[in-house]
């Protein structure tokens, strides 16, 4: 397509809350797993306080009655922000936690060098045995999920659910899924295995790779 993606960026607001907003470009993009027909820029709600502490309020509205417990809450794709103001939402809030000083944790995994998530002895405590909920940006195919998942339980954490600004499904295996945003609020949304790629197959190049940082240009 010829014009910039930045051009091509539209607002999306929450269907429950006007005031979280994504924006997204349609196009050709590739994410580690998957070719996908949006780019969708989650960064405000990562970086802009009060941008982050609206999603959380809403996020903490979304999970009541769905998760009642969460000791811990693990930030994958830089959204350690978000996991800060969610954090002190669900302190305010009806969730209980098991944790010693009533407070829930917020932890980044590392991601070693082929790619599987751990934990340092320091953080381990925060996850060991503690009802954890996982908090991403955008989740497509889910395998990145997955991995963390897979990981959490290695340590004995037990998942609760997982949390997520846009998500095109509501469960991952068999825990549920809490989004903000969903592909019903992109019209047309789609992903496809890059091998099976519409656009691929036609030779439209791609608009750019992108990952939870963001986009990088082809
Ligand atoms: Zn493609």
């Amino acid at each position: 397509m010829g014009t910039e993606i930045k051009d091509r960026m539209v607002k999306f607001f929450a269907k429950d809350d006007r005031l979280v907003t994504v924006n997204a470009a349609q196009g050709h993009f590739a994410t580690s797993q998957s070719h996908i027909n949006y780019y969708i820029d989650v960064t405000r709600i990562k970086i802009r306080t009060k941008e982050a502490m609206e999603a959380a309020k809403s996020l903490e509205s979304k999970m009541l009655h769905r998760i009642t417990t969460v000791d811990t809450i693990v930030c994958l794709d830089a959204t350690s922000v978000l996991g800060g103001f969610l954090a002190a939402e669900l302190e305010k809030g009806d969730f209980h936690n098991t944790n010693m000083h009533e407070t829930v944790y917020v932890v980044e995994p590392e991601e070693n060098s082929i790619h599987q998530f751990m934990f340092r002895e320091n953080v381990k405590p925060a996850v060991q045995g503690k009802n954890v909920i996982v908090l991403v940006d955008t989740m497509t195919t889910g395998e990145t999920v997955k991995r963390s998942i897979e990981c959490i339980e290695y340590y004995g954490g037990i998942v609760q659910g997982v949390v997520s600004i846009f998500s095109i499904t509501d469960h991952i295996d068999d825990v549920q899924v809490i989004s903000l945003f969903t592909a019903d609020d992109m019209p047309g949304y789609a992903t496809y295995s890059p091998s099976e790629c519409p656009f691929c197959k036609k030779g439209i190049p791609l608009d750019a790779m992108v990952n939870g940082y963001g986009y990088s240009k082809l």
